[in-house]
């Protein structure tokens, strides 16, 4: 960077606008996984959209590129920055603007962390219903541009489903507000979708009008053992079938995770004893908690007789309910105390789900000496978490697992990312779930909003003439 544009971008932020040398800490250059690398010598703070398309304006005519950061929670490598990148942090851009209780909406800026938003709502008796583990830390900001799902995506949809306005500003600077709180807009093309989802590399999210529900009244969970892989789609759709909207999530854990979890994590009170194939927490969450209750029992009871599970046990408190999640919240951790852990966040068509893993059982066995595997997820949505961890011998090479797992997921026409997106970390493995068209047509629309590739310049795809290249590998242990 010339001094000539530091000292513009100086004298526009002002000194709360910035940090350089060592005033730039760890949390804008390192992930959750620690693969930080290089400490950026300036950061910029911006606290408006104005300033913040100010910046971009000096930037675009400098073609200087930038690297936006929420939380840093990523587990792609997106926000990491690399090369001669000015991080864009939006810690400054924080605040709350308006709760309106006509619409159910929420209007946030884009650094707003997730649990602010939900507390936010909770006052107001309403939900926002978007929940992932890093809650605390997250920004709204990073949850649209990675589309971030988590564990109620059955019952709300992803981040995409849960937003109906998003100004954003572009790299040439032009703000773009397309902020309106109705549900239905067919007046042209769906513009906030073009920011959603695409990870920072289209335009900068800086604020966003949530759709907000009403807050249930019950939250009733069941953790539930099937005996087999068939038992549990068809457990899923009995569920579905008398509970109706008010799932809320569907959560399967394979026997070798279920078991991981009991024996990797103290704080966990085993619910049911170790002997069976497929672990389930399933959740409803209504408005007549006594009725809700009662026909979630009957409902259990009925697949109980009918064999779909062959053990069960029912929240009759708010200890219980938290007791059964913390089971499901704690695969991470035992995941992450696994020997060289290897993580993977697909999508499978649920009809594929038991090929793949006993396909990638078969193919880690024959070209990976002595691996384990660990499987669980979000059935009701197509998407498994899965974590390849060594065994007594030394680990096999990550791009050889890599290789192993994207070419099986490619093979199904499943997708290499469910929820986390691609990041720099799996790039170059995009072509295993986009053909050559949509990768085209990516690249076109990239080209057209960003001609100089100045905005999280490498993620998701290389543009040609672009030079990009970190291997950074994380993990996704979730
Ligand atoms: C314990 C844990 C649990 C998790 N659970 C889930 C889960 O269940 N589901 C899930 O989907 N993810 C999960 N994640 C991943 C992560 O929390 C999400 O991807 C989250 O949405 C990232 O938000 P962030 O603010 O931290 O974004 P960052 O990590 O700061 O950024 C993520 C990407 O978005 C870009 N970006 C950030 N802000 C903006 C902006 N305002 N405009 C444009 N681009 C921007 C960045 O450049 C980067 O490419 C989990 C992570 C952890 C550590």
């Amino acid at each position: 960077m010339s001094d000539e544009l530091l000292d513009s971008l100086k004298n526009l932020v002002g000194k709360n606008g910035y940090l350089e040398a060592g005033d730039v800490g760890e949390r804008y250059y390192t992930d959750p996984r620690g693969t930080g690398d290089v400490q950026p010598a300036f950061v910029l703070r911006p606290s408006t959209a104005g300033e913040l398309s100010d910046i971009m304006k000096l930037c675009h005519a400098a073609a200087q590129p930038v690297v936006a950061q929420g939380g840093m929670t990523g587990l792609v490598g997106g926000g990491k920055p690399l090369g001669d990148e000015i991080p864009i942090s939006f810690e400054r851009m924080n605040r709350i603007e308006e709760l309106d209780t006509k619409t159910n909406t929420m209007t946030v800026q884009c650094g707003t962390p997730l649990q602010t938003i939900q507390d936010h709502a909770d006052q107001h008796d309403l939900l926002f219903p978007l929940d992932l583990g890093s809650r605390g830390s997250c920004t709204i900001g990073g949850n649209l541009s990675t589309n971030a799902g988590g564990n109620r995506v059955i019952r709300y949809g992803m981040a995409r489903d849960l937003v109906l306005g998003v100004e954003a500003v572009l790299s040439d600077g032009t703000i773009v507000s397309s902020m309106n709180k109705f549900v239905k807009n067919n007046a042209g093309y769906d513009l906030k979708q073009l920011f959603i989802g695409s990870e920072g590399t289209l335009g900068l999210i800086t604020r966003a009008t949530l759709r907000l529900h009403r807050k249930p009244r019950s939250q009733i969970v069941g953790f539930c053992a099937a005996p087999g892989f068939d038992a549990v789609v068809d457990f899923m759709h009995h569920m579905q079938s008398a509970m109706g909207g008010n799932l809320s999530a569907f959560e399967v854990m394979w026997t070798s995770v279920y078991h991981a979890i009991i024996d990797a994590v103290p704080t966990v009170k085993a619910p049911l004893s170790r002997d069976y194939p497929f672990y389930i927490l399933v959740e409803v969450m209504g408005g007549r908690p006594e009725h809700d209750q009662h026909v979630f029992e009957t409902t259990l009871n009925e697949a109980l007789e009918t064999g779909l599970i062959v053990d069960a046990i029912i929240s009759k408190s708010q200890s219980d309910v938290d007791d059964f999640w913390r089971v499901r919240d704690s695969m991470a951790e035992a995941m992450s105390k696994q020997h060289s852990p290897v993580g993977f966040d697909i999508s499978l068509s649920i009809g594929d789900m038991e090929v793949f893993a006993a396909e990638i059982d078969k193919r880690l066995a024959a070209s990976c000496n002595g691996v384990r595997h660990f499987i669980g997820g979000h059935l009701g949505d197509g998407n498994l978490h899965l974590v390849v961890a060594a065994g007594e011998s030394d680990p096999p090479p990550r791009e050889q697992i890599e290789s192993l797992v994207y070419g099986l997921t490619g093979e199904l026409k499943g997708s290499i990312s469910a929820e986390h997106g691609i990041g720099m970390m799996k790039r170059s493995h995009l072509h295993q779930s986009r053909n050559p068209a949509e990768l085209a047509l990516m690249r076109t629309l990239k080209n057209s909003l960003d001609p100089k590739c100045l905005l999280n310049p490498g993620r998701i795809f290389e543009m040609p003439g672009t030079n990009a290249t970190d291997s950074t590998h994380s993990s996704e242990l979730l």
